[in-house]
């Protein structure tokens, strides 16, 4: 089998990214790199270090100072920032905005890139974000572009926060999900767009389980695994 098979996974938040990527990773034995975790990460770093995240030059350098480590723990990934596992705390709904806004920043990004590049020398992986297909790994295996709904990505937002702990509304994720999108979509670095060579599937109304199947079956198909 080829050596360092990328198969890259983009789409907006809450189209099941994540738990595609997770699970392709671990039916096809490949590394699972979650690239929102890192700039979620940063976002966490900058407001604990009390950074008004406005204040780009501040936020860049927080940027250059933090150390990011994925670690699998049986089968759970777990995400440490300077030696602290925070895979719960990148999760709380003030870092899915402030994650959004500090992403939008040249050398944040540029930092954040270098690091996925070295990820991707090391090994077989699915990489899940917004500009895997476009930016980071042009020259993937193969590109997957999810997208759904935004009622169903939305209440698939609340289900996931619910099982964490987290009490939010279907409004709340709505305009959350919206807003973020938007940003994400239109913003002048990297913006969330689906690669031309993506190919598009629509989740709204798949289980997770037969999206990963249809994608692992293209991943035989098309990639002679
Ligand atoms: O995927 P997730 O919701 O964890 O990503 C958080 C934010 O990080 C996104 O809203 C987006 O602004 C940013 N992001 C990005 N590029 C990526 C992954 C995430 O800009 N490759």
């Amino acid at each position: 089998m080829k050596k360092n098979i990328i198969i890259t996974i983009d789409g907006p938040a809450g189209s099941g990214k994540s738990s595609t990527a997770k699970l392709l990773a671990s039916m096809l034995g490949f590394v699972y790199l979650d690239t929102g975790a890192m700039y979620r990460s940063v976002a966490l770093a900058a407001l604990d270090a009390g950074v008004d995240l406005k204040n780009e030059k501040a936020v860049e350098q927080i940027a250059g100072s933090v150390e990011i480590d994925f670690i699998n723990d049986h089968g759970e990934n777990r995400v440490f920032l300077n030696g602290q596992d925070v895979a719960l705390r990148i999760r709380e709904p003030k870092i899915d905005s402030a994650s959004s806004l500090v992403s939008s920043y040249k050398v944040v990004r540029e930092k954040m890139v270098d690091f996925q590049r070295e990820f991707g020398t090391k090994g077989n992986i699915v990489a899940e974000g917004r500009d895997m297909g476009t930016v980071v790994f042009p020259d993937a295996d193969l590109k997957i572009f999810l997208v759904a709904d935004l009622q169903t990505r939305a209440r698939r937002r609340c289900l996931q926060l619910k099982n964490a702990g987290i009490e939010t509304s279907l409004d709340e994720q709505t305009s959350s999900l919206s807003s973020r999108d938007l940003f994400d979509s239109n913003r002048e670095l990297s913006p969330l767009k689906k690669a031309d060579d993506a190919i598009e599937i629509n989740t709204s109304n798949i289980s997770l389980n037969e999206q990963v199947q249809k994608i692992y079956n293209i991943v035989f198909r098309r990639l002679n695994l």
